[in-house]
């Protein structure tokens, strides 16, 4: 007999087409040339950063479009210990929820420069751009983001994400 199996390796790849909608197309656009776009609802007058064409939480069509800034907030964040094979970020890594100055959802974005037990919520940030001449239509146009010299926003100022 030979050893149980304990553990199975199963590659896995997954290829499709996605069509973005005019207002994915939009931010698309704006990312290529460094700029956050954002839009606003006509209900609540959130602000969501990317647009997606309505607002989830009143079910209208947003039509306002408007840029975000490329630095924010801290509001929730996790510290990666595990590694990805498709990952090529040094561990211990952070993913944190960041809400840009200007919008009311947060973004998700990879925070470097700054040590796992440094993380904190609250915590300042800023966008770090590729090179310009690497830009496209692609999230990847921002590297990570880094804390800056700003001070800490108080928990209580950050709502319901925390
Ligand atoms: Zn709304």
């Amino acid at each position: 007999m030979s050893d149980p199996v304990e553990t199975l390796v199963t590659p896995v790849r997954l290829l499709y087409d996605w069509t973005a909608t005019s207002a994915q197309a939009e931010f698309l656009d704006a990312i290529q040339e460094g700029r956050l776009l954002g839009e606003r609802c006509p209900v609540c007058q959130n602000v969501y950063c990317p647009p997606s064409g309505s607002c989830a939480r009143c079910g209208v069509e947003t039509t306002e479009r408007l840029d975000v800034a490329d630095k924010g907030t801290v509001v929730t964040f996790c510290i990666v210990r595990v590694p990805s094979q498709n990952i090529e970020v040094k561990l211990p890594y952070c993913a944190a929820n960041i809400m840009l100055d200007g919008s009311n959802m947060p973004f998700i974005g990879l925070l470097q420069e700054v040590e796992a037990e440094d993380v904190h919520v609250g915590m300042r940030v800023e966008a770090v751009w590729a090179p310009k001449s690497e830009w496209g239509p692609t999230f990847e146009n921002i590297r990570y983001f880094r804390p800056n010299d700003e001070p800490d926003i108080p928990v209580e100022s950050l709502g319901d994400w925390v």
